[in-house]
């Protein structure tokens, strides 16, 4: 008898995840595995940050928050997002959530009509597709290329749009990418989206803090769209919180309160103590934290070293991410492919060589829409980061 609704048995299982968990059992096992799957932090929670949950605890602050979210945190991300995005969001346009994932679900299904499309720039992160097909949304991939750095250009853009559009959701910096949106080409893209009223545009703005090249910009911030611009973010990336799980929307009130409605069945609100510690992390202002300069140059210079390892490696191809903590290398040319029992001929093989060949956990490009590709995060200390790319180096030297 199988129990299980149609709607989970045709979800595809979250494949940062299970790489991750896969990665942990290999360990558990005593394999001597690195881990470059999963996205997250290596480095703890700035200490202000603890301070305010121990506070929250103390002030016995652990009875049910307001549905959306405390009001002072409502109000400092209102803060937040003026003092470091020039954005307007009032606090009653914002609603606090289970990590932003949790965020970007309600979203969607609180927007998402049956049969509706969205627009999903490829590549793209593991769970939009995911979450779209939940909702019964269609997406709509439009395939960037890694000579165009993985970013869409307004005729592609232009060209995806069709009266059943309801949504275009994209990242920058970008999971899985690494890459980023100039001011300019939001620009661009905002200009085409100004001509269709019926879109609402979700930027995912996670990485914002992990920027190599200079300031970050929102698409929120064109005067054309802002009012259909919803703006999501947390603390997992930027404040080392992953496990905090806080995210966070800035967006348009209507949209506000049907997520907030959805929330109110689910899970009531979010955690009360990582409310208060969140507090505590939107008043630091990141443009003069240490611990969050600290954590950008420790990234900006893993990512060289990364860089320059990997170019090392025959007949790869890589570009050069701006933010995020991710490379993306283009590893089509190992396909066809073989190693004793391992056949390559697709980015999951690879990735499952690597994790069995060389004990280096990767996430497959097929699970961001991209299967030439393979995902490598370097939010790990230098001394793996070069003995796992030793390693995938080798076993690739060894594919026939
Ligand atoms: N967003 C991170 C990643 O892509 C965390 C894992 C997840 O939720 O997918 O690795």
């Amino acid at each position: 008898m199988n129990y299980i609704s149609d709607r989970i048995m045709q979800m595809a299982e979250s494949e940062t995840l299970a790489m991750t968990q896969a990665a942990r059992e290999l360990k558990a096992q005593g394999k001597d595995v690195i881990s470059l799957s999963i996205g997250e932090p290596d480095f703890n929670t700035p200490e202000i940050v603890k301070e305010a949950a121990k506070k929250a605890i103390d002030d016995n602050f652990t009875h049910y928050p307001p549905v959306p979210g405390y009001a002072d945190l409502r109000e400092a991300i209102s803060l937040k997002f003026k003092r470091d995005n020039n954005l307007d969001y009032k606090p009653e346009q914002i609603i606090v959530s289970t990590g932003a994932k949790q965020s970007i679900y309600q979203l969607v299904m609180a927007t998402v009509n049956p049969g509706d499309e969205v627009i999903i720039p490829t590549p793209f992160w593991v769970s939009y597709k995911a979450i779209v097909q939940v909702a019964g949304g269609k997406c709509v991939y439009v395939q960037t290329k890694i000579e165009n750095d993985f970013k869409i250009t307004p005729q592609q853009l232009e060209a995806a749009i069709t009266p059943k559009t309801k949504l275009i959701m994209f990242s920058s910096p970008s999971n899985p990418t690494g890459m980023l949106y100039t001011k300019a080409e939001l620009k661009a893209l905002a200009d085409v989206l100004a001509k269709y009223e019926h879109i609402l545009v979700m930027a995912d703005e996670i990485y914002e803090h992990i920027n190599f090249v200079g300031k970050h910009e929102s698409i929120a911030q064109f005067e054309n769209i802002k009012d259909r611009v919803i703006t999501v973010n947390g603390v997992a990336k930027g404040f080392a919180m992953t496990g905090w799980r806080i995210g966070f929307i800035g967006a348009p009130t209507a949209i506000v309160k049907a997520c907030n409605k959805l929330q109110g069945q689910v899970t009531s609100a979010t955690c009360s103590i990582a409310q208060k510690a969140t507090v505590a992390a939107m008043l630091i202002n990141p443009a003069e934290s240490e611990d969050i300069i600290n954590m950008r140059n420790k990234f900006l210079q893993r990512r060289d070293l990364v860089y320059s390892l990997l170019q090392e490696i025959p007949d790869i191809k890589v570009c050069l991410p701006q933010g995020a903590f991710y490379f993306f290398p283009e590893v089509s040319a190992y396909y066809g492919t073989s190693y004793k029992d391992f056949k390559i001929n697709n980015s999951t093989d690879l990735s499952m060589y690597l994790l069995h060949e060389a004990n280096v956990a990767t996430v497959m490009g097929v699970a961001f829409g991209d299967d030439k590709c393979i995902r490598l995060s370097y939010a790990t200390s230098e001394d793996l980061l070069k003995e796992a790319i030793r390693r995938i180096k080798e076993a690739l030297a060894k594919l026939q």
